[in-house]
């Protein structure tokens, strides 16, 4: 910060330097000039001509002291003339100073010369000396050192108070700086001398107004950060109580049958059938576990478009030996051509399995399924339905949380399949809703935004939140596949 106030202030003092230079110059020549045009126009003034006819200038010693100026602190500048013929041969004068250049142009002119190894100005000019014709150049020169000197003052008393000013300014924006930081320092430090988690709000009463949004921003992310971390205490708390049931019965059964077998009883398919559904019980749970935190990762997802037909047909292959062994008939209605939507196809599968799944689960045998893909205006639908039981209005919203089940339910799980749906939805930007279907049962329905196919994108981009909704799911109609035993 002070690197950027503090460079620009040097560079504004320097510029400013160059520019008084400049004016001091101008100031000091002008100055001395007027003087040099005097000094010509005395000489002029002294011009005449001797008995011959002769153009001579009465200078007296005197005189030429008075041209010649000094200073209060005793600097002395030589004073130089010459006068010279209209061709610009010397008639009279010094004879080291140049004869005059470029006599075609007749007007008053100044010059730098140098005479001895000295810088001198110059000025000239033309005059008609009486009785006419006759025309002559005079020349005056002197040495630099008084307007140098004169430079040199203006100069001095135009910077040094830029000077002093900007020294004082640099002091005062470091104090500034300083002061100003002091807050941010004073909370770094703050924030450093925490226990390792403690995400407990920062006191925003005593924070300077300047830091009261970067406070506020801090205490909403420990906010996020604590809630983020209770949830994961809570999911690990009820994963580890999942666990432990089935884990329990594989070791009593597995213990039993140990006994059983040393003892030569006739029981021992019982048990180990009791220790091979723990298995497959506990088998699920942590497939599901590991699902559930797989599609939690807050990390960025790449959706691509994709035909969401293709992820019903993969969804319907795992599932479809399941649904036959219970004799339940699956229909499909599905557009011929495909339907697009943004989403990540493995997901996607993963969904449609897990409600496909509970719909065979929870559908009595000889039940029916019926699953319907259809386009609107401005969304991709896709229902679910099924005629088991159905889903109470109350149980609507929980069926969704982690670890939920249905108070009475018998059938294996373990109240992740839906946590996991909803999930997978909010990721693809797709919701999930329930509702009842008119003739008895649930009708899951998944609602994609549909895409434009021009741009690619997404018609409109709802929020992945969750519906909990009761409507009117229309009898499907027509078959595009069918399984049915
Ligand atoms: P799980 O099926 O493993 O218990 P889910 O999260 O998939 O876990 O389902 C939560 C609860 O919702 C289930 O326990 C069940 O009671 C109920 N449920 C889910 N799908 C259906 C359905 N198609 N018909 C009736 N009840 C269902």
């Amino acid at each position: 910060m002070l690197l950027w106030l503090l460079v620009p202030l040097f560079c504004l003092c320097s510029l400013s330097s160059l520019v008084a230079y400049g004016l001091a110059e101008h100031f000091a020549n002008d100055s001395y000039d007027k003087l040099l045009v005097r000094s010509a126009e005395s000489i002029v003034g002294r011009i005449g001509r001797n008995e011959s006819g002769v153009v001579v200038a009465d200078l007296p010693l005197a005189a030429q002291a008075i041209l010649r100026h000094e200073t209060k602190d005793g600097l002395k500048d030589q004073f130089y003339y010459q006068i010279a013929d209209s061709y610009g041969h010397r008639l009279t004068g010094d004879a080291v100073l140049p004869l005059p250049l470029n006599t075609s142009d007749k007007g008053p002119r100044f010059r730098y010369a140098e005479i001895a190894g000295q810088k001198v100005r110059m000025y000239r000019v033309y005059v008609q000396i009486s009785p006419s014709p006759d025309e002559i150049w005079v020349q005056v020169a002197e040495t630099l050192n008084c307007r140098q000197q004169l430079l040199k003052q203006i100069f001095i008393s135009i910077v040094a108070p830029q000077v002093v000013l900007v020294i004082l300014a640099s002091l005062s924006v470091w104090v500034g700086v300083k002061h100003g930081v002091a807050p941010l320092e004073r909370l770094g430090k703050l924030l450093n001398a925490r226990r390792k988690v403690d995400l407990s709000p920062v006191d925003i009463g005593k924070t300077p107004s300047e830091l009261v949004p970067v406070t506020n921003a801090l205490n909403q992310l420990f906010l996020n950060a604590t809630n983020h971390i209770q949830l994961q205490r809570q999911f690990i708390g009820n994963a580890a109580h999942q666990l432990r049931t089935p884990i329990t019965a594989l070791k009593t059964n597995s213990e039993y049958a140990l006994r059983i077998a040393s003892s030569g009883g006739a029981t021992l398919s019982e048990v180990l059938e009791q220790t091979s559904e723990a298995a497959t019980r506990l088998a699920h749970m942590t497939e599901r576990l590991l699902s559930l935190a797989r599609t939690e990762e807050e990390s960025v997802r790449i959706l691509e478009k994709m035909d969401i037909s293709e992820a019903v047909n993969d969804a319907a292959a795992l599932v479809v030996s399941e649904a036959l062994r219970r004799n339940i008939c699956m229909e499909f209605e599905i557009p011929e051509s495909p339907v697009y939507v943004n989403g990540d196809r493995g997901d996607l599968v993963e969904l449609l399995a897990n409600l496909f799944d509970n719909a065979i689960k929870y559908t009595s045998e000889k039940g029916a399924i019926w699953v319907k893909l259809q386009e609107t205006t401005d969304a991709v639908i896709i229902n679910i339905e099924d005629n088991g039981p159905g889903i109470p209005d109350p149980e609507k919203q929980s069926i969704f949380e982690r670890f939920y089940r249905i108070p009475g339910t018998t059938e294996p799980g373990c109240g992740l399949g839906l946590s996991i749906v909803s999930r997978i939805a909010s990721n693809n930007n797709a919701t999930v809703k329930v509702i009842d279907r008119p003739g008895g049962g649930a009708c899951f329905c998944i609602t994609f935004p549909r895409l434009n196919e021009a741009l690619g994108e997404t018609v409109t981009d709802k929020s992945s939140e969750l519906f909990i909704a009761s409507g009117e799911p229309h009898e499907p109609q027509h078959c595009r596949q069918q399984w049915s035993s």
